[in-house]
């Protein structure tokens, strides 16, 4: 007969804490195995002791209308929405906030009593965390490699940086036009008379283009689906230009290397994964998220602190 798995205590304990009035929130997502919500999430719920749980459902895209169905019928407080449901989702709640319909995309469904409302926590998140950086943007270009819901964020984190100038590189270029037409569509006065210029990847080995760069951001999965990134050329940037990887991992991604290779100050997207999360979980529950915890439980799981793939 086989031996009877060993059973982790804390998940015991973790568990009794799960009863009759737990109301759950959750994250759908096609993959959604590798994500770090649930125990950023739990962690918060554990800390501020209420009775609520976070839990990750693989969700295949014709699923999905379905799953967003079920979050009022099962009293679920709110979902995050990731790749790849965040732009259909959108079409699929009652009500958009603001920063959804200019984004486009949603990665938070909220249940407010009468109604499902879309969010957006992106683009905050990544402000947040540029923020913090204390970068200096001054009259240089800010690049954004890639043209999906991440790099709309990215730019529109720029914008209200103070960016002066975005060049949006991507694969396909016309992806990036419909990208700049559909901002320039929703943004603000003020944010829509910066200049967004559209190029090829081949713009990331412009020297033209590179030696005027404050900021460099991916915002695509390129290292994680493929072997390595595309050509670049970091040695060319000015020697405080700030790579920024929208991806985060607990090693260095292919684009980090390129930037430390470069001697350039970088950072992933682990600090925007915290600080969209802390927004969500206001979203969904009603109450700050608790100081610090989900930070400190996301720089654990990495095994790694704030700063440490600084070049
Ligand atoms: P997406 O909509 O699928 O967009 C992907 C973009 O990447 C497209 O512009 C695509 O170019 C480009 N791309 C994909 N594979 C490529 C390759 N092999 N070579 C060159 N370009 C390639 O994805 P998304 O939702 O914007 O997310 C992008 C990344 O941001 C994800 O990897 C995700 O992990 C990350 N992200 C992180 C956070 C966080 O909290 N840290 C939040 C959101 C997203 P084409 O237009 O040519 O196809």
């Amino acid at each position: 007969m086989a031996e009877p798995r060993l059973v982790n205590a804390a998940a015991i304990a973790g568990a009794r804490r799960l009863g009759a009035t737990t109301r759950l929130a959750a994250i759908f997502g096609d993959p959604v195995s590798h994500s770090l919500s649930p125990v950023m999430h739990n962690a918060a719920y554990a800390a501020l002791g209420v009775d609520r749980a976070y839990v990750a459902f693989h969700v295949r895209p014709p699923d999905l209308a379905a799953a967003v169905r079920a979050i009022p019928a099962l009293g679920i407080v709110g979902a995050n929405i990731t790749v790849p449901h965040k732009e259909r989702a959108a079409r699929m709640v009652a009500r958009l906030s603001a920063e959804a319909r200019m984004l486009g995309a949603i990665n938070c469904v909220v249940n407010r009593t009468l109604e499902l409302v879309g969010d957006n926590t992106d683009a905050r998140g990544l402000e947040r965390d540029l923020r913090s950086l204390e970068l200096a943007l001054d009259d240089r270009i800010v690049i954004v490699i890639g043209a999906g819901g991440a790099a709309g964020s990215a730019i529109v984190a720029a914008l209200r940086l103070g960016a002066r100038r975005i060049v949006i590189a991507n694969r396909t270029p016309a992806r990036a036009q419909s990208l700049r037409r559909r901002l320039r569509a929703r943004l603000t006065t003020d944010l829509e008379r910066v200049p967004i210029d559209v190029r090829g990847l081949d713009a990331l080995t412009d020297i033209e283009v590179m030696s005027r760069a404050a900021l460099v951001m991916n915002a695509t999965p390129m290292g994680l689906v493929s072997p390595g990134f595309a050509r670049m050329n970091a040695k060319a940037t000015p020697r405080n230009c700030f790579f920024y990887d929208l991806v985060y991992a607990a090693n260095p991604t292919a684009f980090i290397n390129a930037a430390i290779g470069a001697g350039r100050p970088c950072a992933d997207g682990a600090g925007m994964l915290v600080n969209q999360g802390e927004l969500a979980f206001e979203l969904f529950n009603g109450v700050a998220a608790p100081a610090g915890v989900m930070h400190r439980t996301i720089w654990e799981k990495l095994a790694r602190r704030p700063g440490d793939l600084h070049a």
